[in-house]
């Protein structure tokens, strides 16, 4: 008999998202700290912004992925230049110092930039990070979230947030997770049993509540409001920052997320949005583009084929792709 034999690396997803979780709840502790202490701004023209916590918390996340799977691919959206350049070495030496004191191990300016760069390797599966999503929101002392998603196949597979300063089933501070035929679960952040969670049950469009950005340009709010109407949603409507939303989604405080695209030419960024919808979809909720077609994570840094986001509990999914109407 003739066998074909191909050759694919297989890796545990059970331990993938074990050290994403771990990853992800000792990152939001570094936030946390950096937040009492009033985090600095550094900008560059034509960015959005960034501060010292976004580079400790890519440090801390990615340092566990090259220590656990170092031949894992990854994408992630800062790199150490930025930092030097703006900040100089002091920076990179009070980043390292945080890194070592909130994760107990000694990390020096030599280990931070080789952290923040670790490019990953060719193997299965990818690691998407935003090591703060949301950072205006972040530094208003408003919702963020510290977000790693894990890709395969084109899709997002799992998916883990940590929530600092969202309140679910009366904790405030929680890490969501979850993906695709794995179920959603919350935690407290600093620690504690996860709970399952799920995706609202409503489907009158009377009682749709919704959720959009905080920021104009991250998803114009005259379009969310024309979908609201000419669908007649209406449980209200609330803007808050980062893939928060998607977390408020799948554990049913919402049962939508509009993401209309404001700009012909913007092309969603992977790392915010692959966490986010492995965890709604786990959630038992749905999400799409704009046009209702999936969302393509198998094309680098962004979904270039994609247009805008919808994120839904299912129920009321084509309702809100039916009010989007012609040409938004
Ligand atoms: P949110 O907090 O939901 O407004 O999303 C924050 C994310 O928006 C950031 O991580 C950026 O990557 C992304 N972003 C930046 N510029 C744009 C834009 N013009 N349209 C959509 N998203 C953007
Ligand atoms: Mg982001």
């Amino acid at each position: 008999m003739c066998r074909l034999v191909t050759f694919t690396s297989s890796y545990d997803l059970d331990a993938v998202l074990g050290t994403a979780r771990e990853a992800v709840r000792v990152a939001s502790r570094l936030c946390m700290r950096v937040a009492a202490e009033g985090p600095a701004r550094l900008e560059k023209t034509g960015r959005e912004p960034v501060t010292l916590a976004d580079y400790g918390s890519q440090a801390v996340i990615l340092g566990m992925v090259a220590a656990a799977f170092p031949d894992h691919g990854v994408l992630a959206e800062e790199g150490s230049a930025h930092l030097l350049a703006n900040g100089g070495i002091p920076a990179v030496e009070a980043v390292a110092g945080l890194v070592s004191e909130i994760s107990e191990t000694h990390c020096t300016a030599e280990d931070l930039v080789r952290r923040i760069d670790h490019p990953g390797g060719r193997g299965r599966p990818v690691w998407a990070i935003d090591p703060i999503d949301g950072t205006k929101g972040f530094l208003r002392g408003d919702q963020f979230a510290v977000a790693v998603g894990i890709l395969d196949d084109g899709g997002s597979v799992a998916g883990v947030l940590g929530c600092p300063r969202l309140t679910i089933g009366g904790t405030t501070g929680v890490m969501v997770w979850g993906g695709p035929g794995l179920g959603a679960f919350v935690e407290p952040i600093g620690g504690g049993k996860p709970t399952p969670i799920g995706v609202s049950p409503i489907d009158d469009p009377a009682a749709v509540r919704v959720l959009g950005s905080v920021e104009r340009a991250h998803g114009d709010p005259a379009v969310i409001e024309s979908v609201v109407r000419r669908a007649g949603l209406g449980g209200g409507w609330v803007r808050i920052d980062s893939q928060a939303k998607y977390a408020a989604v799948a554990a049913g405080l919402a049962e939508t997320y509009i993401r209309p695209r404001n700009r012909e030419d913007w092309r969603e960024r992977v790392w915010d949005h692959a966490a986010g919808a492995a965890i709604v979809t786990g959630a038992g909720g749905r999400v799409s583009d704009l046009d209702g077609h999936r969302l393509d994570f198998a094309l680098g840094r962004t979904l270039d084929q994609n247009r805008g986001v919808l994120a839904t509990n299912g129920l009321v999914h084509e309702l809100v792709l039916g009010g989007l109407g012609e040409g938004v």
